[in-house]
């Protein structure tokens, strides 16, 4: 057993099982020389507003632009408030600064998401729009955020870059909002060879807006009829996406049996926290996070015995030195605060085999014992 090596994700995996069908889609591209843009590109946001069970899908270059661009089509700009979550990747607040609103951070719950019970303090008469994140892939209690929403006349933009295919009360995440983000950087559960993104929305002329300024502002070559950036998804991107998705209901359910096998092994060992699943919502483990005490302790002993693992994240949002300037202490934000020196995140993908959960856990047992 201890020459099992368990790395944290394997890419290489997946692409071995794909091989033949990714590499004619990328020699389709270079053949078509439709390298941006092109009839890949429109078949790729088809498809995927489908699968999510929306209108409209622009894909842009990154997860990051994705938010930044809906942000601004909603005219979001400077004395506005955006409230989002303490704990997510950067991206998620440094796109609201980057509009020139101020960021307003609220803590998390038991599931690591936005505490719901915490929204409503968090509103001031700048509020203009929250950012839930399905963080880890759970979906939020978007039933009591856009209840709160609604009742303040906020926008609701869903984070969905970790959480493809996950749903709420039976419904897709990123059908509540305005709009929804989605990441496809390469360790996503739908994963590209580079950057990607893309925005889901059903309001046509929304979609309409963020395509426009993510193509420079012209939806008709030179016809510019404001500022925008360059934010596009490449051909070879959204054929690899195509040929990807298929499979993704599929990779979902084998993340979902892998997080059971997790929780069967550990159930019953004191010293590990397993993640707690919302009632109405569904999981589908871009991430397996665990908590336990002595982290960096056990994160040294699995690295040693061959499992590697990772912290999402090490520093809650507003505790990072560049939030400095907002002034929060460590008091403000107790749940993300007291649970970024815990958790901890287990090798999860779909191609993770039995033995090697067990060999994790059986590592993380002992470590933590
Ligand atoms: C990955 C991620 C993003 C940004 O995606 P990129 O494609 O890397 O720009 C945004 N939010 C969250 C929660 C993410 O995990």
């Amino acid at each position: 057993m201890t020459s099992v090596t368990v790395p944290f994700v394997d890419l290489k995996a997946q692409y071995q099982n794909l091989k033949a069908e990714i590499d004619a889609a990328i020699a389709g591209v270079i053949d078509e020389t439709a390298f941006i843009g092109g009839r890949r590109v429109s078949a790729f946001e088809e498809e995927f507003a489908d699968t999510i069970g929306t209108g409209h899908c622009v894909s842009v270059a990154n997860g990051t632009d994705a938010i930044y661009i809906v942000l601004k089509m909603l005219g979001v700009g400077p004395g506005d408030e955006v409230i989002t979550v303490a704990n997510s990747w950067i991206s998620t607040s440094e796109v609201i600064s980057q509009t020139g609103a101020r960021v307003v951070f609220v803590d998390v719950d038991e599931y690591y998401n936005l505490d719901a019970t915490k929204l409503e303090s968090a509103i001031t008469d700048r509020t203009r729009a929250v950012i839930p994140v399905h963080l880890y892939g759970q979906a939020c209690d978007l039933t009591a955020i856009k209840a709160i929403c609604d009742a303040h006349g906020l926008q609701m933009v869903e984070d969905c870059a970790q959480a493809h295919l996950s749903q709420w009360r039976g419904q897709n995440v990123g059908t509540f909002g305005i709009a929804a983000t989605f990441s496809f950087y390469p360790g996503k559960n739908l994963g590209a060879y580079g950057d990607a993104g893309a925005i889901v929305t059903s309001d046509a002329a929304l979609a309409q807006e963020c395509r426009k300024f993510a193509r420079h502002g012209a939806l008709v070559k030179h016809q510019h009829t404001m500022e925008g950036i360059n934010s596009r998804l490449d051909g070879i991107q959204a054929a690899i996406l195509s040929t990807k998705l298929p499979y993704l209901a599929e990779w979902t359910e084998k993340r979902q049996a892998a997080a059971r096998l997790y929780a069967a092994v550990l159930d019953g060992a004191d010293s590990v926290v397993l993640p707690k699943l919302r009632q109405f919502a569904t999981h589908v483990y871009h991430l397996f996070v665990v908590q336990v005490g002595n982290r960096e302790q056990v994160q040294q002993d699995l690295t040693r015995a061959g499992v590697q693992t990772a912290v999402h994240y090490p520093t809650a949002l507003p505790l990072l030195p560049a939030y400095e300037y907002l002034g929060f202490t460590a008091d403000d934000f107790p749940t993300a605060r007291s649970n970024q020196s815990r958790i901890l995140s287990l090798p999860i993908y779909p191609e993770i085999s039995r033995e090697q959960i067990e060999y994790v856990c059986d590592c993380l047992v002992s470590a933590t014992s």
